[in-house]
């Protein structure tokens, strides 16, 4: 199978600019944004100019029209900015918290909160995490009580990507105090509403370059135009955006595994011990096989789910196979790449040891690997 089965011109000439853009205008500050432990926001705003944000949005809003596969196309070439936390910040803009404004929203938010997020004058981040709902979203306790002319909501959220800066939150809370996967609602929140508290940018071991925050809301009223979609169905269409979330973040998985191995490789020429480069060792050259055989395997798992899912199927299964895969074999392929590297990789100046910082929470991010498991086990009826 080759990448032309998915791939158009079109997709090739996008996959350029954004490769021109991201070897000029994102990797020579990829240092500075991992020192600073942040990226400015006028990555989002430039992106936005070039037309990278809306790729898959319709052009009637701004957006490029295109298919899911020119999401993959602009998460596969950020992978190579130097600074996974840029594409991941990215990627929840256009990937996560957006698209169920496309699907389930009104005329009035699409051109409230979906049209500037395209133009990139709008950050978006996705409230779904809580402290005492991870893995079990359906334990999500932050409550919306209906008040006369809207809601008033009271919780708190965790592990919020884009969160410290975000402008607006895509919010999953509770609007029915019964138990379980009903009654819940998703709302559209501005930042700048009484009662949204920014707490605390979150330090994390890795994909420095993100922000991470965590988000209370305390008597925060918003109106009844906050309501995204059908009150009560909000369970049902948060799992309806994991699915093209985990996709993409297989897709980053997939990327960030080819690069590392493409480091390890190339080091492997040329680094010399006992008289011969390293690479001419078969134990080191089998293994860089047997992992450049796995990541092509996932790889054509992404693309072939990928297109279902672009073509109106519900995958779910493969999904979560792609998104368990993808998520072990990058942070593999990562540390066997340090290995390689031997004491260098463990130092910071070499970009090997940031890939495998990065790598490790995409075990944990968008569903764990044990939530992975759980998912494929009930689709196979286990
Ligand atoms: C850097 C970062 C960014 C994030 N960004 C966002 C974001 O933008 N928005 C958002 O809403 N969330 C975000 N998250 C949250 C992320 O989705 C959760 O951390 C993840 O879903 C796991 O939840 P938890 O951390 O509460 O772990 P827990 O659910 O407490 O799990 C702890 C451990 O128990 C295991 N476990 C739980 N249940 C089972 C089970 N039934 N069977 C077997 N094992 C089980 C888990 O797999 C895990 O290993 C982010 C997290 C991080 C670290």
């Amino acid at each position: 199978m080759s990448e032309s089965l998915f791939f158009t011109e079109e997709h090739e000439l996008l996959r350029q600019s954004i490769r021109e853009f991201v070897e000029k205008e994102l990797a020579p500050h990829a240092e500075e944004w991992e020192a600073e432990g942040f990226f400015p926001n006028s990555v989002f705003k430039r992106m936005g100019e070039l037309g990278f944000l809306g790729l898959h949005y319709p052009e009637e809003i701004g957006g490029g029209g295109g298919d899911y596969f020119t999401n993959i196309v602009l998460v596969e070439e950020l992978a190579r900015c130097g600074t996974s936390g840029v594409n991941t910040g990215v990627a929840v803009q256009v990937g996560m918290a957006t698209p169920p404004i496309l699907k389930f929203g009104t005329q009035e938010q699409i051109q409230n909160y979906l049209v500037p997020a395209i133009k990139g004058e709008k950050i978006a981040c996705l409230g779904i995490t809580e402290p005492g709902a991870g893995s079990d979203v359906a334990s999500v306790s932050t409550f919306a009580e209906k008040v006369p002319g809207g809601w008033k909501v009271n919780g708190n959220k965790i592990f919020i990507t884009n969160g410290y800066r975000a402008d607006f939150m895509t919010l999953l809370a509770r609007t029915e105090k019964v138990k379980g996967y009903k009654g819940m609602s998703i709302f559209l929140v501005d930042r700048d509403t009484p009662g949204y508290v920014v707490s605390r940018k979150l330090d994390k071991v890795g994909q420095r370059s993100s922000d991470t925050a965590e988000i209370f809301f305390q008597d925060m009223v918003i109106p009844e135009e906050a309501l995204l979609g059908e009150e009560g169905r909000g369970f049902y269409n948060i799992m309806w955006e994991l699915q093209g979330e985990r996709l993409l973040v297989a897709v980053a998985c997939a990327a960030d595994a080819h690069i590392a191995l493409e480091m390890a490789i190339e080091y492997a020429k040329e680094r010399v011990q006992f008289g011969k480069p390293i690479i001419k060792n078969q134990a080191i050259a089998h293994r860089i096989a047997d992992l450049a055989s796995r990541i092509e395997a996932l790889q054509n798992l992404i693309y072939v789910t990928a297109w279902r899912f672009d073509h109106g199927e519900y995958p779910v299964k493969e999904i979560s196979m792609a998104k368990l895969l993808g998520a072990q074999l990058a942070f593999e392929v990562a540390d066997y790449a340090l290995q390689i590297f031997g004491g260098y990789g463990y130092m910071n100046e070499y970009p090997i040891s940031r890939i495998w910082r990065d790598t490790r929470i995409t075990r944990v991010g968008g569903g764990t690997d044990e939530i992975q498991r759980e998912i494929i086990c009930t689709a196979m009826g286990l």
